[in-house]
């Protein structure tokens, strides 16, 4: 769909837009968790060149928040203000390149990328097999798993700046370290450029196919949840913690520590954002009770509380 936006929040103009800008557009319908309030304006923009004039006229005091597919996500009940950035499937393009290399579009899945350099035989990649998350987010939060991160296999990647300046960042900038990136707030990743090494595509899909198996074994897949709650403190595991204080099911409203991986908290069902927050900050107070750690969090929470 193309729709030319003209529209106002408050009295701050929305500027033209050739993708869509949704007032009020809901994120619980595609987020994680499925809880939280609503974005000010959702906004699907139809390429790179729409999103960089789009934000370049965006008056500044405006916030520009991007979203992937919200799985390390708390979005706060009384919603997000300002503008959301959902990049639709035109950015989820995957392309391989010489050098053992694939290109893949911000909104592209972890899964797709990890499929293509398995067919292209480019090992390294296997581990975004697990991530539930697209290239954007995983870009942003050196998102890992099986010890690699995406600072092992990141070239460079593609950002429009809140100020709607297109700039190509090199590895060294992003200046990452654990589930961290100094990504500028507003930045949207529009694309990322990975390198692997040669490998074998059976080899490569025998060790995809081991990360999912015990990904399912191990991992609330199936429910409504934000994937690792807390990082890892130095020395730590999360999860080791968060059991010893005693709180392996622990509930709040509609809100639980997953009994199956308890550094995953779950919706049940009926829960608010509020009630989700609200037991990950019962944990920490329970968890620094009991060992003296201060637990971190991993899911961003974005929004105001109602
Ligand atoms: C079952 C499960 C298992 C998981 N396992 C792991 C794991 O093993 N390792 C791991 O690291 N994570 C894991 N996660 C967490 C999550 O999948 C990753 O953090 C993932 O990278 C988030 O991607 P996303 O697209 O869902 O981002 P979102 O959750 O939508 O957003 C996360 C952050 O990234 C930012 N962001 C999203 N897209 C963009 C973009 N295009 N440009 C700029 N910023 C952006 C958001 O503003 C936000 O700050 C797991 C989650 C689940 C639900």
């Amino acid at each position: 769909m193309t729709r030319i936006a003209s529209l106002r929040s408050g009295d701050l103009p929305l500027p033209p837009l050739a993708g869509t800008a949704e007032a009020g557009g809901s994120l619980a319908d595609f987020i994680w968790f499925r809880t939280g309030g609503a974005a000010e304006w959702l906004v699907r923009p139809r390429d790179m060149a729409d999103l960089a004039q789009f934000l370049a006229a965006l008056p500044p005091q405006m916030p520009v928040l991007p979203v992937g597919v919200g799985s390390n996500l708390i979005v706060r009940d009384g919603g997000v203000p300002g503008v959301v950035i959902r990049l639709p499937k035109a950015f989820a393009k995957v392309a391989v390149e010489p050098g053992n290399r694939i290109r893949a579009g911000g909104a592209a899945m972890g899964i797709t990328v990890a499929s293509a350099a398995r067919d292209a035989g480019i090992a390294g990649l296997e581990f975004l097999r697990g991530i539930p998350g697209t290239v954007g987010g995983a870009v942003k939060m050196n998102a890992g798993a099986y010890g690699r991160e995406a600072k092992d296999i990141l070239v460079e990647c593609t950002l429009v700046t809140r100020e709607g300046v297109i700039e190509v960042w090199p590895l060294d900038r992003l200046r990452y370290s654990y589930r961290h990136s100094e990504l500028p707030d507003g930045a949207v990743v529009v694309e990322a450029l990975f390198e692997g090494a040669p490998g074998d595509p059976v080899v490569i899909g025998a060790e995809m196919d081991r990360i999912a198996a015990e990904r399912e074994a191990s991992q609330p897949l199936r429910s409504r949840t934000g994937g690792s709650t807390f990082k890892n403190p130095d020395g730590h595991k999360a999860w080791q913690l968060v059991d010893a204080a005693g709180c392996r099911g622990l509930r709040k409203g509609g809100a639980q520590v997953s009994e199956k991986h308890c550094n995953f908290l779950l919706n049940l069902g009926d829960a608010t954002s509020a009630d989700i927050e609200d037991l990950g900050d019962e944990v920490r107070a329970r968890v620094k009770a009991q060992s003296g750690v201060d637990l971190q969090w991993e899911i961003a929470r974005v929004g105001v509380r109602k």
